[in-house]
């Protein structure tokens, strides 16, 4: 078996659950009360902007509530730490990794402290609410600025960088994701494909579970950190 040098970490909500922040498929199936057809997708927004926006508005206030825990912590350690290359591709779209102090991440499903304008496509950090229709940073045009969050149906971000990784991994490391949203949910495969070993990590077994080379049941607070202690030698 090929030694492990480049690894790739797959994230979702569940890694952000003991942090404090409701997962997408809470008990009830809804996030934070609302289906997601009625918040998660364009045709949501374009029906009822007012509540889209108080829906994110409220999500992304909601970040100055949470810390990391210490399953992002040792994440950023890994991170630190790893010689060979190493991407978190998280589908959330909190900032705990990156306040964790994580650097080699990206965010596939947008973020919460970004708007992304209907007008001009530019990307804008945001830390205050969209309600109010406030105008572009990067044009001025006003009333156009949307959470840049991808919606179901819109294409994820940095998706060629995500399958390049991939393909050169030889380790994948699915953590707190049910495995129902696609792509994430094939990147096992495609790791699989390429020669990758593949660990999940979550609460559940996820719907891919059966791809996976193993599979750990537990909160990721204690199975990320053992597994990232196993991976440094700490
Ligand atoms: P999901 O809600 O569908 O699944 C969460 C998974 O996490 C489940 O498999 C559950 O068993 C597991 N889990 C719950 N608590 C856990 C814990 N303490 N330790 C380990 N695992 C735990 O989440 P998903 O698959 O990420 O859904 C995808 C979408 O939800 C994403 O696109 C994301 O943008 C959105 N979302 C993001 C956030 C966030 O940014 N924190 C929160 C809710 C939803």
């Amino acid at each position: 078996m090929r030694p492990i040098e480049n690894i790739v970490i797959l994230t979702g909500a569940g890694i952000s659950a003991e942090s404090g922040l409701a997962t997408f498929r809470g008990p009830d199936g809804l996030w934070e009360g609302h289906r997601v057809e009625d918040i998660c997708t364009p045709e949501a927004l374009a029906r009822d902007p007012v509540l889209v926006q108080t829906f994110y508005d409220a999500r992304r206030a909601a970040l100055a509530s949470v810390e990391p825990n210490a399953a992002h912590r040792a994440l950023a350690r890994l991170d630190a730490g790893w010689k060979g290359e190493l991407l978190i591709v998280t589908q959330n779209v909190d900032d705990l990794h990156e306040r964790a102090g994580a650097q080699r991440m990206l965010h596939m499903h947008g973020e919460l402290k970004s708007a992304l304008c209907r007008r001009c496509g530019g990307r804008s950090e945001w830390m205050d609410t969209l309600i109010d229709g406030p105008a572009c940073p990067a044009c001025g045009a006003p009333g156009g600025l949307r959470p840049d969050i991808v919606f179901f149906g819109e294409m994820p971000y940095q998706m060629e960088r995500i399958e390049a990784a991939l393909e050169d991994a030889d380790l994948f490391v699915s953590i707190g994701t049910s495995g129902a949203v696609y792509p994430a949910a094939g990147f096992v495969q495609t790791a699989r494909h390429y020669g990758a070993r593949t660990l999940e990590l979550n609460l559940d077994p996820s719907a891919g579970s059966h791809f996976f080379d193993k599979t750990r049941i537990g909160p990721a607070s204690r199975l990320v950190v053992q597994w990232v202690d196993s991976l440094l030698g700490g």
